[in-house]
């Protein structure tokens, strides 16, 4: 006779992963789970203070967690890369609230050098530069160099890139530090000073400043830039990322800084919205638009009428909300520290001239290295 057999319970909760491909959308992948569309518009208004969901991103891993019998919406993850996480949860209240977990782990810092042979962009592709890495390289030294007709066959160059890890393991995330050129005659140089901004060797900056607001009149605030805000339609606490512009609808909105569109859209309770990235530093976000001037991929200049502002989403009347983000983090656009000048302040100067030192000595032995390795398999041939 055999033990009678043990029935386990059933388990309370059911955790499923999901890796996004080209096509899901939030709408069906909670409906796939059997969840509610009710509690994905929760979802979404929890996502209206930072957009992560707007855009689902191919390879982003979405974790639900959920009721087994039930199928009610306990947690929400989604995982961007290890060093960025978001979390909607069920609060004891009913309702849904998120939190952003920033991870900065350890940036390594690797070095990439290559010769132009053909075009700039082949060249750094052959070498192991992204395309993205290329466009940085060309925006930096575009004052200075025209890369589609000054550079020559030989022309040397290098990059200094660095790249985030977060438990030992690669995010995925890298940026550009520093750059130089080599031709015969002319050498260009700039290395990212911890302004978010790219200077010469001798400190000259190569970015333009910043303007503080994007108007071209002065509005008043109708709502200040608060982590702890209670939000003005639903009453719950609700950040207030950004900072409110009491502007009638039609107003003139110019971007803040030179920078690219990253992303244009139109969200259920944010409205029309722009995303632009200044560089790997800084971000700005615009909401509640009325009109969208510019698309995605577009590059923008300091002070150019990007939108007109409106009342779209969920909004209590027209005005436009910004949003300035330092390091994937939103800070108060009012107060924030933003280079609002072309040069550096002395002190700055001298820290800088420092980071110079370092990296110029970095490229040089990277140089000679590889003069020494050319030479050796001279020899031996
Ligand atoms: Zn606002």
């Amino acid at each position: 006779m055999s033990a009678p057999l043990k029935v386990s319970p059933e388990p309370k909760y059911q955790k499923t992963k999901v890796v996004i491909t080209k096509g899901d959308t939030l709408s069906t992948l909670f409906e796939r789970l059997n969840i509610s569309q009710q509690t994905l518009y929760e979802v979404l208004s929890a996502d209206e203070s930072i957009l992560a969901l707007e855009t689902l991103k191919p390879n982003n891993v979405l974790i639900f967690k959920y009721f087994t019998k039930s199928h009610e919406l306990q947690e929400l993850e989604l995982f961007v890369h290890a060093g960025h996480r978001v979390i909607y949860r069920r609060a004891e209240d009913g309702g849904i609230e998120y939190e952003t977990l920033i991870q900065d782990g350890e940036w390594r810092t690797k070095l990439i050098s290559g010769e132009i042979n053909g075009s700039f962009y082949l060249s750094a592709q052959k070498a192991g530069l992204t395309e993205a890495d290329a466009a940085v390289v060309t925006k930096i030294f575009k004052e200075q160099l025209n890369f589609a007709r000054a550079i020559r066959q030989g022309d040397k160059f290098q990059v200094i890139r660095n790249e985030q890890f977060v438990d030992g393991k690669p995010t995925g995330q890298a940026h550009i530090v520093g750059a130089r050129f080599q031709q015969k005659t002319n050498e260009y140089t700039a290395f990212l000073f911890d302004d978010g901004r790219f200077y010469g060797k001798q400190g000259h900056s190569l970015t333009r400043a910043f303007r503080r607001l994007p108007l071209q009149k002065s509005y008043r605030v109708s709502s200040h830039f608060n982590p702890r805000r209670k939000h003005p339609v639903t009453g719950r606490i609700r950040p207030h990322n950004g900072v409110d512009f009491a502007t009638p609808t039609g107003t003139k909105i110019v971007s803040t800084g030179d920078g690219i569109v990253t992303r244009v859209g139109n969200h259920k309770f944010a409205g029309k919205y722009i995303d632009i990235r200044h560089s790997s530093k800084y971000k700005a976000r615009y909401l509640h638009l009325h009109k969208i001037n510019v698309h995605q991929g577009q590059p923008i200049k300091r002070g150019q009428i990007i939108a007109l502002s409106g009342n779209t989403g969920r909004s209590t009347g027209p005005h436009l909300h910004f949003e300035l983000h330092i390091n994937g983090r939103p800070v108060d656009p009012l107060k924030a520290k933003i280079p609002l000048t072309r040069s550096l302040t002395k002190s700055d100067k001298t820290a800088f001239l420092k980071l110079v030192a370092m990296r110029t000595n970095m490229l040089d032995s990277a140089l000679e290295s590889e003069i020494n390795k050319a030479h050796e398999t001279m020899l031996a041939d």
